[in-house]
Formats: C-alpha cells, sequence, structure tokens
C-alpha cells in the first residue's frame, strides 16, 4: 500500500517535472522570438535608412523608376509597359539587396505610392489580401519626389514573419525539444529497470524461502534421528553421530540466517517488538552457549551487570544475532580460544560486547565485513564454513532495535563487537 502510494507520488513528480520543464521551455521560445523581433525592428531601421539614401540621387535605377512612374517612354524604345515591368523587378532587387545587407532573407513586397494614394510601382509577386502584413514605410526625398512634384511613399511588407523568427531560433527549439524527450526516455528506462529490479529481488526472496522451507522439514528429521541414535548408540559410533548431529546443528543455523535475510528483505517492518526485560533471556543464552562451551574446549567468560534490561525488542531475533556473534568468535579462533561476554547499561543505552582471542580482521576489510555475502578471502579462512550472511543480519537487526554496532580488532590479536540498544525509558515511542 505505502510503496503503491510512493510509486504515485514518484510518478506524479515525474509528469509536473516535465510539464514545467516544457512550460519554461516555451516561456524562454517567447522571450527568444520577442528578441528575434527587436532585432529584426533594429535591423529594418538601417535598411530603411540604407533605401532612403539609394532612392535619393538619380542613377540607373531611379531613372528607370521616373521614367515608369511619368510614363515617359520617349527615351527607350520600349512600350511603357515594359518600362514599368522593368523597375518593378530592378526596384525589387535593390530592395532584396537592401534586405540582405542586414542579413534579412525573408520574403516581402513592396509598393510605390503617392501621397494622394496613386499607385506608381508594385513589386512583381505582391499579396493580395493586407491583413495580417507587418509593414514599414519610407517617405522618399531627393530625385524621384521632385521628379512627379508629389511625396513619394514606398512602403515594404512582410508576411509570416512569426515562422521566419521561428526558423531563426530554430537552433535553440530543436534541441531542447531534442532535450526533453531525451530525459522523458531516460527517466522511464531508469524506473522501468529499477521496477524489474525490484521484482527480481522479490522472485528470488521468495524462491530461497521455498527452498529452506523445503530443506528445514528434512534437516529437522535428521537431527531428530541423530538425536535418538546419540543416546543409543555405544561408545564407538559416538563420535560420528556426535560429529553428525553437530553438523546439522549448523546446517540448521544456517537455515533459518538466510531465511530470516530473505523474510527482512525490503520488509523494514518486519520485527514485531515487545516491551520486555531481555535479562532472562541473555541468561539463557549464556547457559546454552556455556554447555557448547565445554563440549569444544571454549574458556568462555561472561558478565552481565545490571538488575533487568528492558527494551523494546523482539527477543527472538536478538537473541540470534548474540549467538552469531558468540559462533563467529568461536569460528574465526584457532587454538585456547577465549570468549567474553559482557552485557552493561551505561547512559541509557544496553550494551553488548562478544570479545575473542582469534584471527582478528585488518582495517580495510573491517568497512567491509557488514556487507551481505562478504567473506575475508586470505589465509585459510576459507576453511571455516559460512555464507558471508550473519553480520549482515547481525546489523540489520540491530538497526531495526534503533541501535549502534561497531567492531574493533587487530589482525592476530582478537576481535570485540559491541553493539548498544535504547533502553525502553529513554525512547520516546
Ligand atoms: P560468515 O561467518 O558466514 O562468513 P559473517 O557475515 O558472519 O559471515 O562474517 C563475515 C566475515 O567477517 C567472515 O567471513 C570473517 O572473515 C569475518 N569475521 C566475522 N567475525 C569475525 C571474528 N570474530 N573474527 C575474525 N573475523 C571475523
Amino acid at each position: 500500500m505505502n510503496e503503491k502510494k510512493s510509486h504515485i507520488i514518484i510518478f506524479i513528480i515525474f509528469i509536473i517535472s516535465i510539464i514545467g520543464l516544457s512550460i519554461v521551455q516555451y516561456q524562454y521560445l517567447r522571450i527568444g522570438l520577442n528578441l528575434a523581433k527587436v532585432q529584426f525592428n533594429e535591423k529594418m531601421g538601417l535598411v530603411v535608412n540604407n533605401i532612403k539614401e539609394g532612392l535619393k540621387q538619380p542613377d540607373e535605377l531611379t531613372f528607370l523608376v521616373g521614367k515608369a512612374i511619368t510614363k515617359d517612354d520617349t527615351y527607350f524604345k520600349l512600350s511603357i509597359d515594359s518600362v514599368h515591368d522593368a523597375s518593378s523587378y530592378f526596384m525589387n532587387d535593390f530592395l532584396k539587396d537592401k534586405l540582405l545587407q542586414q542579413g534579412i532573407k525573408t520574403e516581402f513586397t513592396y509598393t510605390l505610392t503617392a501621397k494622394d494614394s496613386t499607385d506608381y510601382l508594385k513589386s512583381p509577386n505582391s499579396y493580395n489580401n493586407e491583413e495580417s502584413l507587418l509593414k514599414y514605410t519610407i517617405a522618399l526625398d531627393g530625385y524621384l519626389p521632385s521628379l512627379v512634384k508629389k511625396r513619394l511613399v514606398l512602403e515594404l511588407q512582410f508576411k509570416n514573419l512569426n515562422n521566419y523568427f521561428l526558423s531563426q531560433i530554430n537552433g535553440l527549439t530543436i534541441p531542447s525539444l531534442l532535450f526533453i524527450v531525451a530525459i522523458i526516455f531516460v527517466i522511464i528506462w531508469v524506473l522501468k529497470s529499477f521496477y524489474w529490479q525490484k521484482n527480481l529481488i522479490t522472485i528470488t526472496n521468495e524462491f530461497i524461502n521455498n527452498l529452506t522451507h523445503e530443506l528445514k522439514t528434512p534437516v529437522f528429521s535428521i537431527g531428530i534421528a541423530t538425536k535418538i541414535l546419540q543416546e543409543k548408540t555405544n561408545n564407538e559410533n559416538k563420535e560420528l553421530v556426535n560429529m553428525i548431529r553437530g553438523q546439522v546443528d549448523k546446517l540448521k543455523n544456517q537455515i533459518e540466517k538466510v531465511l530470516e535475510l530473505a523474510s527482512l528483505e525490503g520488509k523494514k517492518n518486519f520485527i514485531e517488538k515487545k516491551v520486555i526485560d531481555f535479562k532472562p533471556i541473555i541468561l539463557k543464552l549464556i547457559k546454552d552457549f556455556e554447555q557448547l562451551a565445554v563440549l569444544e574446549n571454549i574458556n568462555f567468560i561472561s558478565e552481565v551487570k545490571g538488575s533487568q534490561f528492558i527494551i523494546n525488542c523482539e527477543p527472538y531475533h536478538l537473541e540470534n544475532a548474540i549467538n552469531s556473534l558468540l559462533d563467529n568468535a568461536n569460528k574465526y579462533s584457532k587454538e585456547n580460544i577465549k570468549i567474553i561476554l559482557l552485557v552493561f547499561k551505561d547512559k541509557n543505552k544496553l550494551f553488548i560486547s562478544v570479545k575473542d582471542n582469534g584471527i582478528g580482521i585488518t582495517d580495510e576489510d573491517k568497512k567491509k565485513i557488514f556487507d551481505k555475502y562478504f567473506r575475508i578471502s586470505a589465509g585459510d579462512v576459507h576453511n571455516v564454513k559460512g555464507y558471508g550472511l550473519g553480520l549482515n543480519y547481525v546489523k540489520r537487526i540491530v538497526k531495526l532495535h534503533k541501535g549502534t554496532i561497531a567492531v574493533k580488532s587487530k589482525l592476530g590479536e582478537g576481535s570485540e563487537f559491541i553493539f548498544s540498544l535504547p533502553l525502553y525509558n529513554n525512547e520516546k515511542n
């Protein structure tokens, strides 16, 4: 349910971000468009001046235009219509050139009219409908107005300038669109592989769960059978049966650990805590380990300080965690094994320390030993059986109890694992 909610929240954030990004891009585009318009107007200011200057004096163009607008065909051996057409084309080329000088390549039309609205000259491809045209008027002076003795106005007209501006800022629009699409693609891909991986972890855990449950029953039966055998067997075979029993117990423990880790995976609230006095459980655990210590010739020392240890905990897992530390202390020591278990209270915390005189751990490995499946590979450590799950399990359990765990160790001298848990009266909830 919670997971579903967080998926929905992530999805909503994703959609909002994409919409937000698109709006920002759109605003940038509008600003770009406005800037392009301002720039166009500035350029047109220069174009207007240049045209005005260019048409002031009599030259080939103004002479031809002058003949066309005064309908004077005496100079050319051409009809007045041909003179008109020719001047219309030349004027068009002249204006095109002036626009190009300022880098304006868009289409345009023009009209040359007198103030009394007599049409003199039009561009060859003039627009019919005059709406939405952007117009620039140039009042001519010099040679042409004095020729017709009227005030002459040249008007430049532009159509569809928005498309022109958009094409100018295409260098921004297309990449920003491409980047947005790329971001969407990458996010979808990451989310997809994330959910796919999560699914895979769930499937793996289910598989481990099923497998370990399947293994538990036969191991349990073998355990009972060896126990019965242990009672009935003669001295000659006792050692063998003891060995079988010992190994079966180890196998049972490993199965439990794998099962616990698989169940804990992804379930933060897996354990159900209750407020209890943990002291009797520790005393029982010490008693059990003392028996093993006698059997395995371990010098086991324990010290429990304090009348009661009230903590909010899941006793089964906590007991398992301490057993794992004791088990490791035994596993990773060679001879004259000495294990010390200390339990004491300090500053509203319960401290549990397991110390050994074993092989020790290097500083480099200390950082990794709590990682899942990590095992120190140097020397003859591989002779000791394990899966690199124990310490990871211990750390998870300690964390779920809002505690902390630390390790002190020196290679060849031994190790001490110490964890602390908050005592109940110190907990706020
Ligand atoms: P496992 O014992 O199954 O390999 P653990 O997670 O319990 O897995 O331990 C990880 C590694 O940390 C072990 O392989 C061992 O190399 C090292 N280690 C754990 N406890 C001790 C210890 N008390 N002394 C020395 N090394 C230890």
